[in-house]
């Protein structure tokens, strides 16, 4: 996390994970005191409370813990999903590269940086890997 000589941070840590993304690379804060990552970021670790923070890179696989379809008004549709990050945390993103209502809980999945077109969220899963 970058600090200032007073000690607050110089940028956001919503900013930092943006910026990440634009740049190509996902990454969640973990906590250097209890050892345990969390998501959304936070200036504080959610689990202990410390604020000795560290961005790291997971390894981008999850799994599908709950789904939903949204159909918008021009009859488009697309998927809104609950992941659960092998590390942990669970975050709420979208589903692609499979139709909306074919994504199932408990698929595995793993993270897309940046393939989302036009102004859409950077940060999309794809079906990953059926882990045996
Ligand atoms: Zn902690």
């Amino acid at each position: 996390m970058e600090l200032n000589r007073n000690g607050a941070a110089v940028v956001g840590v919503d900013d930092h994970f943006q910026r990440s993304l634009e740049a190509g690379k996902f990454v969640i804060p973990r906590c250097e005191d209890c050892g345990r990552p969390h998501f959304y970021p936070r200036i504080l670790c959610p689990h202990c409370g410390s604020a000795n923070l560290r961005w790291v890179e997971p390894s981008g696989r999850g799994t599908v813990h709950s789904t939903t379809v949204v159909h918008r008004r021009n009859d488009e549709t697309y998927n809104v999903a609950l992941v659960d990050l092998d590390e942990g945390p669970r975050l709420m993103t979208n589903v692609t590269g499979i139709e909306p209502a074919a994504v199932r809980i408990g698929m595995p999945v793993v993270a897309v940086v940046g393939k989302a077109a036009g102004a859409g969220p950077l940060l999309t899963f794809e079906p990953g890997e059926e882990q045996c």
